[in-house]
């Protein structure tokens, strides 16, 4: 019971924070979705922050989001789940059917299986593309020199409705040099949504054009 107030107490004082770099910014708040990331919470805390009115929620695993949003998704129905890690190609289907918005897309293969998922179910989701500005060799996304062709082929080769792009800046380096070159890059192809900030670069991101920010252990709490 305590848990669940000094949660909400945390939750609450991160909404003000939030508002206050959007004005700062002097961004409009309605063009900016901040995405809670609820990986490695229960689904009680999941719920508190629904019933406080908060619906939109992401999860980087999909055998997680089974465990916890079958159920979720048939109590609160209008919660929207965002999909925001690697994307194996076998459980891509899954990752369809659950999620509402996926955000990781970084390989041809991938783009195919939801082509073929879209015409089985006769449904669209919404798509960004993971681009991994820093080109770090262990992290998913699109490189840098790719990024441009594999963006073209996803919107003229596969008629793909790419929404926007994503990336995950590296460690210890200035991140809005990697969200100024998203924002760039998106400007090239006339995609204007933009999903990147996270807890510790948030207010960074906001700064540099972000249209959606994913945001954990600010609203959660440290992940086990
Ligand atoms: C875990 C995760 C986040 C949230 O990270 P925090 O630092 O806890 O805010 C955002 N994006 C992705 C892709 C993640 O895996």
């Amino acid at each position: 019971m305590w848990g669940v107030f000094y949660f909400m107490k945390e939750y609450l004082e991160f909404l003000k924070i939030f508002e206050n770099a959007v004005l700062d910014a002097k961004r409009d708040i309605d063009e900016i979705e901040l995405i809670a990331v609820s990986k490695k919470k229960p689904s009680e805390l999941i719920r508190e922050v629904i019933n406080h009115g908060y619906q939109s929620f992401g999860e980087n695993q999909i055998q997680e989001v089974e465990n916890k949003w079958i159920e979720l998704k048939q109590e609160f129905s209008k919660t929207r789940l965002h999909f925001v890690g690697n994307i194996q190609s076998k459980k891509t289907e899954k990752i369809f059917k659950l999620c509402d918005v996926i955000h990781s897309i970084d390989r041809e293969k991938i783009v195919q299986k939801l082509k073929s998922c879209e015409e089985e179910y006769k449904l669209s989701k919404e798509y960004f593309i993971q681009i991994n500005t820093g080109n770090e060799p262990q992290k998913s996304g699109v490189t840098m020199g790719e990024s441009e062709s594999f963006i073209d082929k996803c919107i003229n080769k596969y008629n793909l409705e790419v929404k926007g792009l994503m990336c995950i800046p590296p460690q210890n380096v200035n991140p809005e040099d990697h969200f100024l070159k998203l924002r760039d890059l998106g400007k090239n192809f006339n995609l204007s949504s933009l999903s990147m900030g996270m807890s510790e670069d948030f207010e960074t991101a906001i700064r540099c054009g972000a249209t959606h920010i994913r945001v954990g252990t600010r609203i959660f709490g440290a992940r086990s």
